[in-house]
């Protein structure tokens, strides 16, 4: 008995015509042309459209809905901790930060550039919004984000640190992505193993992708993280070096409605 073939792609003849379509688009994972074409179609017999019209509006909605695809996924990649815009940051609460060195950095050109950002400030002030925003400015304009606080980025090492090939792997996916977001780089002892790999990831992205980092300290404060203060400074030179720093000076907008109490609003 020889093995029956079978056609996983076949379409079944029962149904409706526009029900078949809709079928053969889903099948050929053209789900968005499936849940297009019959509304364009109709329009097409009303307006007397040419049927390049039909296909080219088609198409469009293919392309949209697959890059409303891949904004969503690249976002859950990058693991943002919050979802925050820069629509949604109130810049007139903070006058210490250009706006618009905020929207030129929103250009992305500084990613092109392989240009890193510092973020310095106390707490509240609004370090991480803006990180996160600017992560997802990059990932619309199709750069791949990664974020991690320090501490998560530190206790991630730590469970692959006795295994080489996991440390290569969890390396490799901190360098892979054209922006690297670390968060909260504020004072940690960390052990030699531990700023030897920190030392290791800003050396492979230095000169071929971004960061950008946060922070409530001073840069002199991250001799601590990289360990020694030499390898701690090579690093330090070489991120300002290719950095715009944004010195924020400014009230927690957490303590917003605090202060506005105090002040009798
Ligand atoms: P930081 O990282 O500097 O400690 P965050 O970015 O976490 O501060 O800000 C604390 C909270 O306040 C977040 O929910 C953030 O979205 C919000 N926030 C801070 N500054 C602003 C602002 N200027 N406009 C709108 N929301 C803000
Ligand atoms: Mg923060």
């Amino acid at each position: 008995m020889g093995k029956q073939k079978v056609n996983i792609y076949k379409i079944s003849k029962s149904s409706k015509q526009v029900e078949r379509i809709d079928e053969g688009l889903k099948l050929l994972g053209l789900d968005g042309m499936g849940t297009s074409f019959d509304k364009l179609a109709q329009l097409m017999i009303k307006d007397n459209t040419t049927p390049y019209d039909f296909l080219e509006s088609l198409l469009e909605k293919e392309l949209l809905g697959k890059e409303d695809g891949r904004i969503s996924r690249w976002i859950k990649q990058a693991k943002f901790p919050a979802i925050k815009t820069l629509e949604s940051f109130d810049f007139s609460f903070q006058p210490t930060i250009d706006k618009r060195q905020i929207y030129e950095l929103s250009s992305c050109r500084f990613i092109d550039k392989a240009e890193n950002v510092v973020f310095f400030g106390p707490p509240g002030v609004g370090k991480t919004h803006l990180a996160i925003a600017l992560g997802m400015e990059a990932i619309y304009k199709g750069y791949e984000v990664r974020f991690l606080e320090l501490d998560k980025l530190i206790d991630a090492f730590e469970r692959v640190s006795d295994d080489a090939q996991r440390q290569r792997w969890f390396l490799s996916s901190l360098v892979r992505p054209k922006l690297l977001i670390i968060d909260e780089m504020d004072l940690y002892e960390t052990t030699a193993e531990t700023s030897g790999f920190l030392f290791k990831l800003l050396k492979g992205r230095y000169e071929k992708g971004s960061m950008i980092l946060t922070s409530n300290r001073t840069f002199e404060a991250w001799d601590k993280i990289f360990g020694s203060k030499s390898k701690a400074s090579v690093i330090v030179d070489r991120s300002i070096h290719y950095s715009t720093i944004i010195n924020i000076d400014g009230d927690s907008y957490r303590l917003k409605d605090k202060l506005k109490k105090q002040i009798g609003f």
